[in-house]
C-alpha cells in the first residue's frame, strides 16, 4: 500500500519560489567586482532568475545542457544558481583558481555550452575562449556599459543586456527530481579531475538537513556570510539553505582579505559565517593587529581542512563566537559531519569541551559513516581505533560524471580517502588523508595533530607536517613552518614546544622554515607540492 500524500518532485525552483513568496524582502547583499556594495532581495533574485531561464530558452539550450560559471560569490551568481538549475539545465561552477589549461580541459569534459564570467576573469577568457570547443556563448557578469569593446571573444554580451530583454514571467518546468542540477569537479582524486553531479533531490535534501539546528542552524533571523566560494561545492549548500529558511545572504565578491571580510561582517550584521581555516587566519590576524571585536557574529562553520585548536580558542574565548567544526567533500555535496555539543557536554570543563569541539563532529541526518581496517573489517566506535572512513547517504556520490574512474563504491559505501576515529557518541575525528598519514615504526602519526600543536605557538602562521623516509623507522615527521611577520622562533624552541603535548615519538624530527606552504585551488595545503619543494631535504637522524 502506498501512502496517500502528494508526490511533489523536490526541485530547486521550489526554493526560490518559496523565498520570493515568504521572504521577498529578505536581503541579498554583495560586494561587487567593482568594489561597491550592491543590495537586492529574494523577490528581485527570483524574477531575474526567471529572466535567466527565458534567456537560456531563447538560446535553445536543451534539458540537462551545461551552463558554466567562472564567478565570485554575488547576486548574479545566485540568480544563475536558480535560473539555470530551475529551468532544467545543469549549473557547472568552474574554479577560477585552477590553471587555464585545466579550466579548458574541464569545460570540454563537461561539454559546457554557455560560460558566464566575472570581469576579473576576462583575461583568462580572452586567453582560452578559442580553445573551449563546446562553448557557444560567453556572458560577462556586468552592466552593458561595462563591457569593453574589442575583446576578441565572439558574441560576448553583458549579463544585464542578456537577461534585460527577457520577460520576468516564466513557469518553472516540472520534471524528475533525480535530474542533474549542478556539477563540481574535484581534483582531490587521482588522475584527471572528476565531477560530482548533484541532483535536484540530493540538493534539496542536503539543504534541508544542513539547515537543521544541530547542523548549521539557519533561520530567517540569520545574516549569513558564505566566504566559502560558490564554485567550491555550491558554497557548502548555503545559498540553497538560505533560500529555504529566508536567511539574509551576504556575499564577499573577490575581497577575501581580513579587513574586507571583517568590515562586511560588521556592516551587514552577519550572525553566521562559513569558510576554510586560511580565510579566518587572515581575518583573526587583522583583528588582533587592530584590536577589533565582533558585535553581531555568533557562530562560524569552519571546514575544508582541519581547524586548528588555536583558532577555535581564539573565536570562542577571545571573540565569543561559537565554532562549528565541519567535515565534508565535493563528493558529499559536501556536508558530512558538524561538531555541535550534546547535553552531556555542556557542563564539561573548558579543556574537555575543547577536546569535543576539535573533532570533525557528528554525522548529520542522512549521512551514515563507518571506519574499516585494511581488510575492510568494520572497526569499533571507541574513539581510539582508526581506519578508512566510508560514507553513504542520499547526497553522496554513486559514480563520477561520465563514469570516470569506474564505480567508486565498496559494497554501496563511498570511501572518502580520509582516516578517522569515531567515538561512542558518534563524533568522528579525521587523523589524516590516507595518503598523508605518517607511518613511523609500525605506528601511525596524525599529521593534523602535529600541525595543531605547532599552530598554537605564537610565532607560527602556518604549519604543514609531512613524513620523510627514514632508514630505521620507515618514516619520520618533519614540520614546515611559515613564521608570523616580526616574531622569531628557532628550531629548538619549536621542538621544545612539543614536550608534554604529545608522545615523544610523535614529536617531529625537525622544523623547516619556509616562505609559504603551497595551497590548492580551494585553500587546502598541497602536501605533494611541499614534498617536491623539499625533495633535497635530509633528516638530521637519517
Ligand atoms: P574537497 O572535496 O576539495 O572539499 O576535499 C575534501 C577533503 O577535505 C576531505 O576528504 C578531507 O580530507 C578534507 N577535509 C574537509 N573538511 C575537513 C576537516 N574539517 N578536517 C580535516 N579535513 C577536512
Amino acid at each position: 500500500m502506498f501512502g496517500l500524500m502528494q508526490n511533489q518532485q523536490l526541485l530547486i525552483s521550489s526554493l526560490i519560489d518559496f523565498a520570493e513568496r515568504h521572504h521577498g524582502e529578505g536581503e541579498i547583499v554583495s560586494r561587487r567586482v567593482e568594489g561597491d556594495i550592491h543590495r537586492t532581495n529574494y523577490k528581485n533574485v527570483a524574477l531575474r532568475s526567471r529572466r535567466v531561464a527565458n534567456a537560456l530558452d531563447q538560446m535553445k539550450l536543451g534539458f540537462s545542457d551545461r551552463v558554466a560559471t567562472l564567478a565570485w560569490n554575488g547576486y548574479r551568481h545566485l540568480e544563475l544558481y536558480f535560473g539555470v538549475s530551475g529551468s532544467g539545465r545543469v549549473l557547472h561552477t568552474l574554479n577560477p583558481r585552477l590553471h587555464p589549461d585545466q579550466i579548458v580541459w574541464i569545460a570540454d569534459h563537461a561539454e559546457d555550452q554557455v560560460l558566464c564570467f566575472d570581469m576579473t576573469f576576462l583575461p583568462i577568457i580572452k586567453a582560452i575562449h578559442h580553445r573551449c570547443s563546446t562553448i557557444k556563448h560567453f556572458i560577462a557578469l556586468c552592466d552593458a556599459d561595462k563591457l569593453p569593446e574589442d575583446t576578441g571573444i565572439p558574441g560576448l554580451q553583458s549579463y544585464e543586456a542578456w537577461i534585460g530583454k527577457q520577460s520576468e514571467q516564466y513557469t518553472w518546468p516540472d520534471f524528475d527530481e533525480n535530474s542533474a542540477s549542478s556539477m563540481c569537479y574535484t581534483s582531490g582524486t587521482t588522475g584527471n579531475p572528476k565531477a560530482a553531479l548533484y541532483s535536484h533531490r540530493s540538493t534539496i535534501l542536503h539543504a534541508m538537513s544542513g539547515a537543521l539546528p544541530d547542523a548549521l542552524s539557519m533561520s530567517a533571523r540569520d545574516s549569513v556570510l558564505p566566504v566559502v566560494p560558490m564554485f567550491h561545492v555550491n558554497a557548502w549548500g548555503l545559498p540553497y539553505s538560505a533560500a529555504m529558511t529566508g536567511a539574509k545572504l551576504v556575499f564577499p565578491g573577490p575581497a577575501m582579505d581580513g579587513k574586507s571580510i571583517f568590515e562586511l561582517i560588521e556592516g551587514e550584521k552577519v550572525s553566521f559565517a562559513a569558510g576554510v581555516p586560511t580565510v579566518w587566519q587572515m581575518m583573526l590576524a587583522h583583528m588582533q593587529t587592530n584590536n577589533l571585536k565582533f558585535s553581531t557574529l555568533k557562530r562560524t562553520v569552519i571546514g575544508g581542512s582541519a581547524c586548528p585548536p588555536a583558532m577555535i580558542t581564539a573565536f570562542n574565548d577571545v571573540y565569543g563566537v561559537e565554532v562549528l567544526h565541519a567535515w565534508g567533500m565535493t563528493e558529499m555535496s559536501p556536508l558530512g559531519t558538524v561538531c555541535t555539543l550534546k547535553n552531556k557536554h555542556l557542563n564539561l570543563d573548558p579543556a574537555e569541551k575543547m577536546k569535543v569541539r576539535l573533532k570533525q563532529g557528528r554525522g548529520i541526518y542522512g549521512v551514515d559513516m563507518k571506519i574499516v581496517d585494511g581488510d575492510g573489517k568494520e572497526l569499533p566506535w571507541d574513539g581510539k581505533a582508526y581506519g578508512d572512513l566510508l560514507v553513504k547517504g542520499p547526497w553522496i556520490i554513486s559514480e563520477y560524471f561520465k563514469g570516470e574512474g569506474g564505480s567508486p563504491l565498496v559494497d554501496g559505501w563511498f570511501p572518502t580517502g580520509d582516516v578517522a576515529t569515531i567515538d561512542p557518541d558518534g563524533y568522528m575525528q579525521i587523523t589524516d588523508r590516507s595518503k598523508d598519514v605518517i607511518k613511523s615504526g609500525g605506528e601511525w602519526i596524525s599529521s593534523i595533530d602535529v600541525e595543531n600543536i605547532a599552530m598554537a605557538h605564537p610565532a607560527v602562521a602556518m604549519a604543514a607536517c609531512i613524513g620523510m623516509k627514514h632508514p630505521k623507522w620507515d618514516e619520520r615527521p618533519i614540520i614546515a613552518v611559515v613564521k608570523k611577520p616580526g616574531i622569531d622562533v628557532s628550531v629548538a624552541e619549536l621542538l621544545a614546544f612539543y614536550e608534554g603535548k604529545t608522545a615523544k615519538w610523535q614529536i617531529p624530527d625537525d622544523v623547516v622554515f619556509v616562505d609559504a606552504i603551497p595551497l590548492g585551488g580551494t585553500g587546502k595545503m598541497q602536501k605533494s607540492k611541499l614534498r617536491e619543494m623539499l625533495a633535497d631535504y635530509k633528516l638530521p637522524s637519517a
